[in-house]
């Protein structure tokens, strides 16, 4: 195994990291900007070093600052996270250049499945069933034709995209034209690469995924679903495994063509394949992250493996540690993201320090953070500062510890998105399980004016009032004030 580790990322995803490096037995290093000096990823890491950029967020992007430290420091092996430069094939070639092992594919890979066009190619090779597209090259009339063979509505889409950027639903032809140009122009503006196509838009869909292990020499197994339909613009809020009401032999269908597609690059390390599935349960590759997935915790709660650590014995041993009848999924679990924002002001992004932040310890709940009381959230980084994850034996048990964690966890100084969480895990259409990715804009009305809002005002008051140094004293000598704020909470 490696003698140390760098983690080139920060937040809940280089702590978490770091934890299982540090469980290993692996001498962990951190790199940070100074705006992120009392962060707790540098705090728990071994070693730390400082990567200096006038904007911090550059600081996280910069390879040859990160691969100066790295030689320095003799660093054996770094791990990218998500984000930042885990899909950056050069940064990729360039730690395995200077003889460091990069947990995570080879650049060739990533040059190959970080390009949508490419991507889909890739997939109608391996036989995995994709929907019909056509690619812009610059003759208007040409793709316009094209775009009628698919038919209407569809969907313009960046090939360099992520996040949802560049992506336009098209209703009508008389709307291409115009969409043509927003959806370039914003591939252009965030991507520097205006290339676009078209697929067929599928209304109601569910974004299914699958999580995958590949040697790099054609041994690949999975490690079963994860529904990721509950999203806000295309971005995923709410994640699960299993996920509900999905046909056995469906699953099993998807979960053998995400093999099969990895298998054919001879994929190494972990990824993910994306799928949509269509309401008459047709399923259709979308792409496939060369990464870590913010909701891998999910697949690790009900497969009981630590994705890291089956990263970092690929990465040092060239095989895999399982094999696919090892695999089993047990339970189901729920992971939500935390987001810094107000959800009754159009989710607008929310700053501020955190004057302090509770979570309780309850069994089968676990919390992905990346902040610490006292902690100043900025608008630098992503507004996403951790991650709930919640187990049960089955859906019905995962959600009813979603809701008491949700509800029993507090940060206070600054807007989350908790109580939007808890208000979808209150609803009954989220409990009957019948997903699909316009489920938030759907019940966005039931979602932004439940009663959870008011009902959770007042328990912020009291945390607030309880962090007040001169009530602490007080309830310090009082046991019967402590008494009657825990019972009425629950
Ligand atoms: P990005 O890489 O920008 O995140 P993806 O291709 O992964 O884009 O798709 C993100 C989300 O966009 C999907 O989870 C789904 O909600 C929606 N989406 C993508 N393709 C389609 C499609 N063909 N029809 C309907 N929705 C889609």
């Amino acid at each position: 195994m490696f003698k140390n580790i760098l983690v080139a990322n920060r937040g809940e995803i280089a702590c978490r990291i770091i934890r299982t490096a540090q469980d290993m037995g692996i001498e962990t290093h951190a790199i940070f900007h100074h705006a992120d000096r009392n962060a707790p990823h540098v705090a728990l890491a071994d070693l730390c070093h400082e990567v200096e950029s006038e904007v911090p967020v550059a600081a996280y992007l910069d390879i040859d600052q990160i691969l100066k430290i790295a030689k320095n420091a003799e660093i054996e092996s770094i791990h990218p996270g998500y984000g930042f430069l885990s899909e950056n094939h050069i940064f990729a070639q360039r730690v395995e250049e200077e003889g460091i092992n990069f947990i995570g594919p080879t650049g060739a890979s990533m040059t190959l499945l970080g390009d949508k066009i490419r991507s889909r190619e890739v997939a109608i090779k391996a036989d995995v069933p994709v929907s019909a597209s056509a690619e812009y090259l610059d003759d208007e009339q040409a793709f316009v034709e094209e775009c009628r063979k698919i038919g209407y509505p569809l969907l313009l889409k960046a090939s360099a995209g992520g996040g949802g950027k560049g992506m336009q639903i098209v209703n009508s032809p008389g709307e291409l034209g115009e969409k043509i140009q927003l959806s370039r122009g914003e591939a252009e503006r965030y991507f520097g690469d205006n290339r676009i196509y078209a697929e067929t838009y599928i209304s109601k869909p569910r974004h299914i995924e699958v999580q995958i292990l590949g040697d790099g020499n054609g041994d690949v197994i999975h490690l079963f679903e994860r529904e990721c339909s509950i999203q806000r613009r295309f971005q995923k809020i709410i994640e699960e495994s299993p996920a509900p009401n999905l046909d056995t032999s469906l699953r099993e269908k998807i979960c053998v063509s995400a093999c099969e597609l990895a298998k054919s690059l001879n994929y190494r390390n972990a990824g993910t394949v994306e799928f949509i599935v269509s309401e008459d349960n047709q399923y259709y590759f979308l792409e496939m992250n060369t990464r870590l997935q913010v909701e891998h915790p999910v697949t690790e709660l009900v497969c009981d493996l630590d994705l890291v650590r089956e990263q970092l014995l690929i990465a040092a041993n060239g095989k895999l540690s399982h094999s696919q009848n090892e695999i089993i999924q047990r339970g189901h679990a729920i992971e939500s993201r935390i987001c810094c924002e107000d959800p009754n002001n159009n989710f607008a992004p929310a700053t501020g320090k955190v004057q302090s932040c509770h979570l309780p310890s309850i069994e089968n709940t676990r919390y992905d953070i990346g902040f610490s009381e006292g902690q100043e959230i900025t608008s630098d980084f992503d507004s996403m500062i951790g991650k709930l994850i919640c187990y049960g034996t089955d859906r019905n048990a995962a959600i009813q510890k979603s809701i008491e964690s949700a509800g029993k966890m507090h940060i206070l100084g600054i807007d989350t998105n908790l109580n939007f969480l808890l208000a979808i895990f209150r609803s009954e259409a989220f409990s009957e399980g019948l997903l699909h990715t316009g489920f938030i804009s759907e019940n966005q009305d039931a979602l932004t004016n439940s009663s959870i809002y008011e009902e959770n005002k007042d328990i912020a008051a009291i945390v607030a009032t309880m962090e007040d140094p001169e009530v602490r004293h007080f309830m310090k000598n009082s046991s019967n004030l402590h008494r009657s704020i825990g019972s009425w909470r629950n």
